[in-house]
């Protein structure tokens, strides 16, 4: 008997349990064992071993999917590392970055060796389908211009399978098994800073070299990371490009497409279903794949021939996953491309901090492209608007509704943008500015209208709305946080013949909406769009000339360090979407702060002067990146319950606490009830990474130990969340 250490979806500690097989398993083969009552699949990790248990009492594995092409040693390595890393057990680590289908304790369907198609001689005479069929004559001019692989087709047309055999039926199509990708040739001729930042990516190929390139929406960091992956893409090699959640739109992945039509892509994100999930795993696992492109959970694909990662956004928040297995998808890309020996490249108008640090401390290579790239365009103006003494309709200011009007009359497209991440209707004085904290905690009150009631949400303290402003005695007390739909009432009552667009989550659920609605823009039939960040990230809405943000302090009364840095970037974002043609964008924001620092830096779309204002702060308070941070959560269906327990384990830990860490809290989180349970952290801090992560490792078996039937428990490292 051959004894296994084998990976399963089980919270135990060490996370590999040891099972008996006649012979010697290669590691990273996929099998099914019995566990409990059940049979369970896994991984084999290690054939070999010795065991330490009674030899009577270790299992046999069940099946093995001896098929399958066993994962690879690079991804078991990532996969130890993350477990460790984040303190989490390995078997669900691994767990979580498999696929359904690899889950499943039936084999997977083995995805067929690529084929390419072409339109041949004959094919190439015959009349391309006329151009009212859109989705049919993009089809048609990919197989004429080059050779590309049915997942690309598809993605071009839904029917593309049927077409082409169609068309093959006719004698029109060839097939190949093996294309050598035939890539577009860029648009654009790369300016000289995107030559000089594509050319020292290009020359670090074959060896471990973060870069951060830093520009401006618009400024051509696309054009950038294209360039690049073009020549790995060319030499035969793998690319990973993650993007942000939000960001997964047909325009990006269009752009992509077209310019390698040619390259087997796989795509890989959450709303991807299960069954095509595993398919592109899989022929991203066997090297049939070469584009990876994905949001934060395709940074576990196995790549065996990994030749750049690309992060695009790279400071986008949805990089980190916030429940489970807590990974940054970025700071996981940059380990793999260390282990890959390949360079990375994080892209951003407004790297995080830690990113910028990195870069300025020598661990990455900066490289900046500092003008828009597509010369008529220009930056856009920005106005930061008082309104601390203005009277507001429903939010809205009396210039800003006059320059939605102005904007209509002359035919331009306008966005009104509502920053609402980290933000609860609240009340606030419009003469003083007067915001209401609660009397017992430093937490703002939330607004609950219908109740007509003020209520904390930490402590739960109540009270009716106040008349009157406690400061000033002003009687005129503004609701602020208004829901889009009131924004968008009040704009067609203000502006009873212009166009008005919501767009939330709700209108953009489905994978047309998108392209909808940019048709829609393009043939001038919508004049005002409504929407939060949605409308912020990636979309390049051609005539938009207007953007008009309301209430974007919001955050700023929260107590997340990072809100600053959130808002600022979110800020850049949505003015940048303002003027990406040809005409000049205005922007105009409208706060009650406008004073803080923030809004300065985004009137001068100066990044650097926030970054280093920024940066200054956090030094001092010894904030990341100057300090590391781990938060141990707990939640109970009372908050007294979570307390009790983080206050019980942290005195035990105390004792034995190196110097160098310290624990703050336990308090309750800003949104403490979630899901009917309350919530409650305590942070580890240190400057010192390693001995953070001993406190951590301490704390765990304290966890452990200590379990308490109403509570549930976490631990997240490098938190993002407050
Ligand atoms: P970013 O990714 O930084 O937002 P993009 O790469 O999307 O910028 O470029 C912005 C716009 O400028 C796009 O329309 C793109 O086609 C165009 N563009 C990029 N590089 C060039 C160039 N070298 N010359 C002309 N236009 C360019
Ligand atoms: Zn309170």
């Amino acid at each position: 008997m051959i004894y296994h250490h084998i990976a399963i979806n089980v919270p135990l500690a060490g996370g590999l349990l040891t099972y008996s097989h006649p012979e010697a398993l290669p590691a990273g083969t996929r099998v099914a064992v019995p566990f409990t009552n059940k049979t369970v699949a896994g991984i084999v990790w290690q054939s070999g071993v010795t065991p330490t248990v009674d030899t009577r009492k270790i299992l046999p594995v069940h099946t093995v999917f001896a098929h399958e092409a066993p994962l690879p040693e690079s991804w078991r390595r990532l996969l130890e590392f993350t477990a460790r890393y984040y303190h989490y057990p390995l078997g669900q680590a691994v767990a979580a970055a498999l696929p359904q289908g690899l889950k499943e304790i039936r084999p997977a369907a083995q995805p067929e060796p690529p084929q390419f198609y072409t339109l041949n001689a004959t094919g190439r005479q015959q009349t391309a389908p006329p151009a009212h069929h859109r989705k049919k004559q993009a089809l048609w001019q990919a197989l004429q211009s080059g050779s590309p692989a049915m997942p690309a087709l598809k993605q071009l047309h839904p029917q593309a399978p049927k077409l082409v055999e169609t068309w093959a039926a006719q004698g029109w199509i060839s097939r190949h098994s093996a294309a050598a990708p035939v890539l577009q040739p860029s648009e654009h001729h790369l300016n000289p800073d995107q030559q000089a930042a594509a050319a020292a990516v290009s020359a670090a190929s074959g060896s471990f070299r973060p870069f951060l390139l830093y520009g401006i929406t618009g400024s051509g960091k696309t054009e950038v990371y294209f360039d690049v992956m073009a020549k790995v893409l060319a030499a035969g090699q793998q690319v990973l490009f993650l993007l942000p959640e939000i960001n997964l739109t047909p325009q990006l992945l269009k752009r992509v497409q077209a310019r390698f039509a040619d390259v087997p892509t796989a795509v890989l994100h959450s709303q991807t279903a299960a069954g095509a999930r595993t398919q592109d795993y899989l022929r991203a696992r066997l090297g049939q794949a070469k584009l990876i492109i994905g949001t934060r959970l395709a940074v576990f694909t196995p790549l065996p021939d990994l030749g750049l990662i690309v992060v695009d956004e790279e400071h986008d928040t949805s990089f980190k996953q916030e429940n489970e297995l807590r990974y940054h998808a970025r700071d996981l890309a940059v380990w793999r491309a260390q282990q890959a020996a390949c360079p990375i490249i994080l892209g951003s108008a407004t790297p995080s901090l830690e990113s910028w640090h990195k870069a300025h401390s020598g661990a990455y290579m900066l490289l900046e492209l500092s003008r828009r790239a597509h010369t008529a365009a220009q930056l856009p103006q920005v106005q930061i608007l008082d309104i601390r003494r203005l009277k507001l309709d429903n939010g809205f200011s009396t210039p800003a509704l006059k320059l939605l009007h102005d904007n209509f009359r002359q035919g331009g497209l306008s966005l009104v943008y509502l920053n609402r991440r980290g933000f609860a209707p609240a009340l606030f004085c419009s003469d003083c500015g007067h915001t209401f904290g609660c009397p017992r905690c430093s937490a703002k009150m939330v607004l609950h209208q219908r109740a007509r009631q003020l209520r904390c949400h930490h402590c739960d303290y109540r009270q009716a709305i106040p008349r009157q402003c406690p400061d000033c005695g002003n009687q005129d007390l503004t609701a602020v946080g208004h829901g889009t739909q009131r924004v968008e009432e009040t704009l067609r009552q203000a502006l009873p013949q212009a166009r008005i667009e919501r767009v939330d989550r709700d209108s953009t659920a489905n994978k047309n909406d998108w392209a909808n609605l940019y048709r829609r823009i393009s043939e001038h039939s919508i004049d005002i769009l409504v929407g939060t960040q949605m409308l912020a990230k990636g979309h390049d809405f051609a005539r938009l000339n207007l953007v008009l943000v309301l209430n974007a302090d919001g955050s700023l009364y929260s107590a997340d360090f990072r809100a600053p840095e959130r808002l600022f970037a979110e800020l850049m974002q949505v003015s940048g979407r303002a003027g990406r043609a040809e005409s000049a964008g205005r922007v105009l924001i409208q706060t009650q702060l406008p004073d803080h620092p923030v809004f300065a830096a985004v009137q001068m779309q100066d990044y650097r002067r926030f970054a280093d204002e920024a940066l200054a702060e956090r030094r001092l308070f010894a904030m990341p990146p100057y300090g590391f941070q781990a938060a141990i959560r707990a939640d109970a269906p009372d908050i007294g319950t979570a307390l009790q327990f983080l206050h019980d384990i942290k005195a035990e830990v105390a004792e034995q606490l190196p110097d160098t860490v310290s624990q703050m809290g336990p308090a309750p989180m800003l949104m403490v009830r979630l899901a009917e349970r309350e919530r409650a952290q305590l942070f580890l801090e240190s400057p010192d990474r390693r001995a953070l992560h001993q406190a951590v490792a301490q704390w765990l078996r304290l966890l452990q130990h200590h379990s308490h039937h109403k509570v549930r428990w976490s631990v997240d490292i490098d938190p993002q969340e407050v």
